[in-house]
């Protein structure tokens, strides 16, 4: 059988999704999802030709039980002689990673050093490795950051107004996420205005859960809104996004906050939950509005929507030449309403959009739904899986 899939493993704490990809094509062959790992209750989904199938994990009920139950099944199904090698999504590459990387002992332990600048991320990232490592220790394992495509930033773009030693010491400073669905859309962006990719000036908007806009010049990253940790910037389903840092303060010492219910404050219980005190979920806030007039969900998006067309706008800053926006991700894939309000507020820079363009380009259809002679304004949905196994395939096949 001819060996053209890779396998890509997303690894969140009590999650493992993954897929099995034809990395030239992008055809998906099997995908799954193995969820409530490290409880009683953990199960994997494994989807293949239309087929569903459901199995409850056995105890240690861990990373490492769901991997091997994915390998019978690939067994079973003769799906692992078409293994080529194994993608990793890994959330923080720091300035270490700029590419994907062929994983090795040096590659694990630098990730895990990266873990104090994701300690919520590199670290299950890394149970996914480790246990993927074992479970098929005959196949090249890559792993692609998230933060890798934002690694072009210039100083100006990626130092924050703090002592230059905290950068020079302790790192910090702006890295962004959600690094290989700006590339992807961008790219894609650039196929369907038949561009080169390094001719290309667009803003991206990936919206979903969390949130994130990119600026990108001649196909490169030049300023993103998410920072040292994915809490930064834009108004996310439950994250506070860039707010005065003196309200941290004014939380602990005048109203008695401790740090952890800060951190879960800021993290968990704002955003679009946090100020329509409804829900994270657009759809919710969406259908709150049309059929009661709710008007605290209605003000959430508001916020939403302008800090997003505020962030765009402020791009022209970083920006000589704009060919157009992108919006992805499940809220910029779908919610026309989301798309309507970001572009109406950004007419000075050239944006208006076309009503029935925007009602049909949802659900997964790709399309520029700008008004005739003004700014191209796309919707291109994501396709982050298919880029690490792109980039898995590219650097094996240089490594051979
Ligand atoms: P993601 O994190 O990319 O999966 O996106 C999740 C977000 O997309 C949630 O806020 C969903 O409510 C939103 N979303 C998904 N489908 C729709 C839809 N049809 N209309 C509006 N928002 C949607």
């Amino acid at each position: 059988m001819t060996k053209d899939c890779v396998l890509v493993i997303n690894c969140g704490s009590s999650s493992l999704k993954f897929s099995l990809i034809m990395p030239q094509s992008g055809q998906t062959i099997l995908t799954g999802l193995a969820e409530r790992l490290l409880s009683s209750e953990a199960s994997i989904t494994i989807k293949l030709d239309g087929n569903k199938e459901t199995t409850a994990l056995v105890e240690p009920y861990d990373h490492q039980t769901a991997l091997s139950q994915l390998v019978s099944f690939l067994y079973q199904h003769k799906c692992e002689q078409r293994l080529l090698a194994i993608g990793h999504r890994v959330v923080h590459g720091g300035e270490q990673y700029s590419k994907p990387e062929l994983i090795s002992d040096v590659v694990e332990r630098t990730i895990e050093a990266l873990a104090a600048l994701a300690p919520l991320h590199n670290p299950v990232n890394l149970v996914g490795i480790r246990a993927s490592r074992q479970a098929f220790s005959h196949l090249p394992q890559v792993a692609v950051f998230d933060t890798a495509f934002h690694q072009t930033m210039d100083k100006v773009a990626y130092l924050y107004g703090l002592p230059f030693e905290l950068y020079s010491q302790h790192s910090i400073r702006r890295y962004g996420f959600h690094g290989t669905s700006h590339y992807f859309v961008a790219k894609r962006f650039a196929e369907l205005t038949d561009s080169p990719v390094d001719d290309i000036n667009v803003i991206t908007a990936h919206l979903g859960n969390g949130c994130s806009v990119a600026a990108i010049a001649g196909g490169k990253c030049v300023d993103t809104s998410m920072g040292l940790t994915p809490l930064e910037g834009l108004v996310m389903g439950t994250r506070s996004g860039s707010l005065d840092p003196g309200i941290i303060f004014h939380l602990y010492k005048q109203l008695g906050y401790s740090i952890e219910q800060i951190d879960n404050l800021l993290n968990k219980e704002s955003g679009l939950l946090g100020i329509s005190q409804l829900s994270n979920d657009c759809r919710t806030l969406e259908q709150a509005i049309a059929e009661q007039g709710n008007e605290q969900a209605d003000l959430a998006m508001d916020i939403f929507c302008y800090q997003i067309s505020k962030t765009i706008a402020s791009y022209s800053a970083s920006l000589s030449n704009l060919d157009g926006i992108v919006f992805t991700g499940g809220i910029g894939e779908n919610s026309s309403l989301v798309r309507q309000r970001v572009v109406n507020r950004l007419k000075l820079l050239g944006f208006a959009i076309d009503d029935s363009a925007n009602t049909d380009t949802r659900f997964g259809k790709c399309g520029n739904i700008a008004k005739s002679s003004h700014r191209d304004c796309w919707v291109i949905p994501t396709n982050e899986e298919w880029v690490i196994a792109e980039q898995t395939y590219q650097l094996i096949s240089e490594d051979n």
